[in-house]
């Protein structure tokens, strides 16, 4: 039986973990997620929780497990562990592939401004105050307390903690999906003038870039970090899919 283990933390890793325990009973899957979050969407599937303790740890966890191939499934933010990754299968001889989502694309009729980190968001957002929703996650929110003349509203999966060390700041608790028209009315009611987000990719939460555009809001865009190069990448859990089957289906290639 081959194993696989896949780098969580996304939709993707998600409905890829139960397509394949789904549909491949000859496939042992391990969903990996770093443990971050309080209550985690349940999974069908075997799952293990928090770091490997770095490449080397993860080459020893992927040896020891006699894991076969390797899948990067992790948020396209989630630049350490991608790297990571990599390298742990350069030293243990493990195939891998990487599922990244396609990142948004900016359109007739938005108004970003791009930004390399949450600290040069923070700046890009200027000296005169500005009405912000921030939807970066919590890890790195603290950033905007550089920029205390703004008032924010912050949305999480998980509580901000420490809260911001600004004056304005009011907190709200949701996970994706959301709905355009809902997106929209949220804007309106809070006054926003600008969203900061990074640039995810993905449906779950694109409905507030769809109601930006319509409203003619400002977008600062926390632009990816460089993946790891070298690495085999798909874009869709289908594609992964039948990157999985091509892999398995050739039994005399090397892993
Ligand atoms: P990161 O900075 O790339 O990783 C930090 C450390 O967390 C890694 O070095 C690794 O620890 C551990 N880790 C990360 N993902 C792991 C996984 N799937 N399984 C086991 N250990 C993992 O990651 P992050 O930005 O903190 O994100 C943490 C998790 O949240 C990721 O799984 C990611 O998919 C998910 N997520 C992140 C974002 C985001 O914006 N960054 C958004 C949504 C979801 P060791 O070095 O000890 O192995």
């Amino acid at each position: 039986m081959h194993r696989i283990v896949i780098l969580g933390g996304t939709t993707e890793a998600r409905l890829l973990a139960a397509d394949l325990q789904r549909h491949k009973p000859d496939l042992s899957v391990i969903l990996s997620l770093a443990g971050r979050t309080a209550a985690p969407v349940e999974m069908p599937v075997v799952t293990r929780s928090g770091g490997f303790g770095g490449p080397e740890g993860l080459a020893d966890y992927l040896r020891a497990e006699g894991v076969d191939l390797l899948i990067d499934a992790t948020h396209p933010f989630a630049n350490r562990i991608s790297h990571n990754a990599a390298l742990a299968v350069k030293t243990s001889g493990i195939r891998m592939l990487a599922l990244r989502r396609a990142a948004w694309v900016e359109q007739a009729g938005d108004r970003w401004m791009k930004a390399a980190s949450p600290e040069a968001a923070a700046a890009v957002l200027g000296q005169l105050p500005r009405t912000v929703f921030l939807t970066i996650g919590r890890q790195e929110a603290g950033a905007f307390s550089a920029a205390p003349q703004h008032r924010y509203i912050v949305r999480s999966v998980d509580p901000v903690e420490p809260p911001l060390d600004v004056a304005q700041a009011d907190y709200i608790l949701a996970r994706g999906p959301f709905v355009e028209s809902q997106e929209r009315e949220f804007l309106v009611a809070h006054a926003i003038d600008t969203i900061v987000c990074k640039n995810s990719g993905g449906d779950a939460t694109v409905a507030k870039l769809l109601a930006a555009r319509s409203l003619g809001i400002e977008v600062v865009m926390i632009e990816r970090p460089e993946p790891p190069v070298g690495v085999e990448t798909v874009e869709t859990v289908s594609e992964a899919l039948m990157c999985i089957e091509t892999i398995f289906s050739q039994p005399s290639s090397p892993l």
